[in-house]
């Protein structure tokens, strides 16, 4: 059932909403708003759903967050139902999780494949947004939505020669859909972020030869994925409720996890020494919630950072392929935690040879090789870990242009701010899911997912219901968001690292703290008390129909 739209047709094929994206954002997105009969398009640039899990097909992608938590809260038959076969589900089953549900909420006749969003305009004068795509139409909408991801805008690196190779090259985010065989190849790896480590084990078991070249070196966790049993599985389920609860309302991070009572130096050497090791056996992303001050305090954060250092030591035989895996120059948990399988021994294998290319840089790629420090390592094929204009990227593709004909990147360019990071003043009913100044890639991201589906639900229910037409971010409110995000940031050791959390992988970004740390539960209250107040901090105008209540 499709409601009236709410502001009248001009012409084109109008919606009530139209979101870009349909990875699991986009897809819940739909699935929510239908529900209380908005008229809802999609447009989704893959033939597929699942955003992420669409993408990165590359061998050993999997997810870092539990498989019975990263995974959809909204429907209890479906968490009751869907059986996860492994800690960390691989890609292939999170695309099939994604696809399943797709199917059971039939969201797919409301989603436009193969089809991009180029463009998106306000007009004041009929609070209408147009929007166009890359099948060349321009469809009305009151409300639109940006699901189009954090961690969707693959970065290829500009090194010179890149074109001039002639093997294959691979990006991990971009990962062909038909299987990839290295039997029997010489592989270079650019990128030693979580997916050049998921990868890097996996390659080197199958590729005659793997050479990995690394620029800085990551901490990384051991995952100790296994199959779950069925009795791991009914624990979970039969106590979702307050699983799902914690995630979102006590937790910093979306995590059900056992909360830290005390700091690194509360504990004496031994102790801290045992508890580090019990959760390095557990494996997992939970490491970080061994003490409460690790984010907070660099003494207490070296502790863990020099326990991972050591556990590397152990780990790798050669002494300098160790020490050149040994992150030294920030604290560990500041950049997102990796977390792997036989990452650090792979590097024992005699098929594995590791490249500095911070000493030595990448001076050009060749025909059939990659040249750093003025050596030629040969290689057949080349895959790049190099990772994604995070958290704006996708956005900044779309030009978006909002009251004045002033940009989106225009209004950005200085860094993303938000209101809450859902809105930005200037550009009325425009929503950005997970965006910057939210808890976003922080955090479970499904948990936050769902949190900013519900909230944008909500208000647009609001504003039918109350015949308004638009809604704003105030300027005042977002700029002491603004203030708030980065006061919250500075408090903690985060900015101490380049990191894709500050926009440092990307030459000539902004380097501003984009997520907002101040937890998955305090900020999901704070979205709350805002609809609580009536959206404190948001204008709502009925400006369409008191014009047309004038010329009448
Ligand atoms: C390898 C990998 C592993 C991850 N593991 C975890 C994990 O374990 N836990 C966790 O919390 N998070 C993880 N993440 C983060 C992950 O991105 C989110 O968990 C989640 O999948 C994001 O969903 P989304 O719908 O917001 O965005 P996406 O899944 O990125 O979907 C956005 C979609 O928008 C589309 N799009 C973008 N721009 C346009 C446009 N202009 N027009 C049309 N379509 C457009 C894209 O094609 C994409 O399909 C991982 C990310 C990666 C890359």
């Amino acid at each position: 059932m499709s409601a009236q739209p709410l502001t009248a047709a001009r012409g084109a094929e109008t919606y009530d909403v139209v979101v870009v994206g349909a990875g699991f954002a986009g897809m819940y997105m739909l699935h929510r708003l239908r529900g209380q009969g908005f008229s809802v398009r999609v447009y989704e640039q893959g033939d597929g759903v699942g955003g992420t899990w669409y993408w990165n097909r590359y061998p050993g992608a999997r997810c870092d967050v539990e498989s019975m938590q990263y995974s959809y809260s909204f429907s209890d038959e479906l968490q009751q139902e869907w059986d996860w076969s492994e800690r960390y589900a691989p890609q292939p089953e999170i695309l099939r999780y994604a696809n399943h549900v797709a199917d059971r909420f039939n969201l797919r006749p409301d989603i436009q494949f193969s089809t991009r969003v180029e463009r998106a305009v306000f007009d004041e004068d009929a609070n209408i947004w147009s929007v166009t795509t890359s099948d060349g139409k321009t469809v009305a909408a009151n409300f639109v939505v940006l699901a189009t991801g954090c961690l969707s805008n693959a970065r290829k690196p500009d090194i010179k020669g890149l074109d001039t190779f002639k093997g294959p090259v691979y990006h991990t985010g971009n990962w062909p859909h038909h299987p990839v065989d290295f039997t029997g190849q010489r592989v270079g790896i650019i990128g030693t972020g979580s997916s050049g480590i998921q990868s890097v084990p996996v390659i080197a078991a199958q590729a005659k030869h793997l050479t990995v070249f690394q620029r800085k070196p990551q901490f990384s966790i051991p995952a100790r994925n296994r199959p779950l049993t069925a009795e791991e599985r009914k624990n979970f389920r039969d106590n979702y409720p307050e699983i799902r609860r914690f995630a979102r309302e006590e937790s910093r991070n979306g995590i059900y996890a056992e909360m830290p009572d005390r700091g690194a130096l509360d504990d004496g050497d031994n102790a801290r020494r045992a508890r580090y090791e019990a959760r390095w056996q557990y494996g997992g992303l939970t490491f970080m919630s061994v003490y409460n001050n690790l984010a907070l305090d660099k003494t207490a954060n070296d502790t863990a950072g020099d326990f991972v250092r050591e556990k590397i030591n152990e780990t790798v035989k050669d002494p300098a392929t160790a020490k050149l895996l040994r992150p030294a120059s920030y604290p560990i948990g500041t950049k997102r935690i990796c977390i792997d399988t036989d990452y650090f021994e792979t590097f024992n294998r005699p098929n594995v040879t590791l490249v500095d290319i911070k000493a030595n840089p990448i001076e050009e790629i060749t025909p059939h090789a990659v040249k750093s420090g003025g050596k030629d390592h040969e290689i057949d094929a080349l895959v790049l870990a190099t990772g994604f204009d995070a958290m704006t990227g996708s956005v900044a593709k779309i030009d978006i242009v909002g009251r004045n004909g002033r940009t989106l990147n225009q209004k950005w360019a200085e860094g993303p701010k938000t209101y809450l990071g859902l809105m930005t003043t200037g550009f009325p009913n425009l929503f950005v899911i997970t965006g910057p100044g939210s808890p976003s890639v922080l955090s479970n991201m499904i948990v936050s997912i769902e949190q900013h589906v519900d909230w944008i639900s909500d208000v647009v229910g609001y504003m039918r219901d109350r015949r308004l037409d638009t809604i704003e971010a105030e300027q005042g409110a977002e700029d002491k968001w603004v203030a708030h995000v980065n006061e919250v940031a500075h408090t903690t050791l985060y900015p101490q690292a380049d990191s894709w959390y500050m926009g440092a992988n990307i030459p000539g970004k902004p380097r501003i703290f984009m997520p907002y740390i101040g937890g998955v539960g305090p900020y999901r209250q704070i979205c709350n008390d805002v609809a609580a107040k009536g959206y404190e901090g948001f204008v709502m105008t009925r400006a369409e129909r008191e014009r047309k209540a004038a010329v009448s």
